[in-house]
């Protein structure tokens, strides 16, 4: 069974939500307040596997929310529920560190599909060694990198930088089409799982903080190459 934190101040809405998510299985809790939820979320192993977090708050937004979790070094998946698709939003909130977005109004089927897809891989990245699957990708060097899937973490020598399961997600399955060409419409779909309309900036917002966390000079990446006009392409051992 899988917990749920729903952070929502409409009544209503949250009221809602909940009895649908319990219908389908779910363990679910509601905070009302930003700032009560990002206590309950920092507070040592708070036990949720995935928040759904509304952008309008009392308290805190659900901005600062999700960027002071990622801060405190709470990894646990996030969807922003945004009002209607604000680009700037949606930005906002992948830069802050949250995983998935939906705008409201949303259907519920959508809105268990894309939870569902968020615990699919979460599940992934810490069961499959469990699991046997060797073939795998668990973990990976490169350039005196360790990418750590499972953990959620990025180490080299003398420092590490935990990741948020899009980010690792993301640069796992870069790892995994290394070489390749991919581009940012194909990284939606494969890798959010949207398919609808979205804002590709979305992506280089991503690509931008792995570039932070891998390149010696983000400003001049050698290893997540710019394919321009196309997409990505991340490179493992790029030629001088
Ligand atoms: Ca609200």
């Amino acid at each position: 069974m899988s917990r749920v934190l729903i952070v929502e101040d409409e009544e209503h809405l949250a009221a809602g939500l909940k009895l649908n998510l319990e219908a389908e299985g779910f363990v679910v809790e509601v905070e009302e307040n930003g700032q009560v939820a990002l206590e309950r979320l920092t507070s040592g192993s708070n036990g949720f596997d995935v928040v759904l977090l509304d952008v309008m708050l009392p308290g805190l937004d659900g901005f600062e929310v999700v960027r002071r979790m990622r801060e405190a070094g709470t990894f646990v998946p996030v969807m922003l529920l945004t009002a209607r698709s604000h680009t700037d939003d949606v930005l906002r909130g992948f830069e802050a560190g949250a995983d998935d977005y939906l705008s409201k109004p949303f259907d519920l089927s959508i809105l268990l599909a894309r939870l569902q897809g968020l615990l699919r891989r979460k599940t992934w990245l810490r069961d499959s060694e469990e699991a046997g699957q060797t073939e795998e990708l668990v973990e990976f060097h490169f350039a005196g990198k360790h990418i750590d899937f499972r953990e959620q973490r990025l180490r080299w020598d003398g420092g590490e930088q935990p990741l948020t399961l899009m980010e690792a997600t993301l640069l796992r399955y870069l790892v995994r089409h290394e070489g390749q060409t991919v581009s940012r419409k194909t990284l939606l779909e494969e890798v959010w799982g949207v398919r609808q309309d979205t804002d590709t900036r979305a992506v280089d917002n991503f690509i931008a903080r792995l570039r932070r966390y891998i390149e010696a000079d983000p400003a001049h990446p050698t290893h997540l190459q710019t394919v321009r006009g196309v997409g990505y392409r991340f490179v493992a051992e790029p030629s001088a």
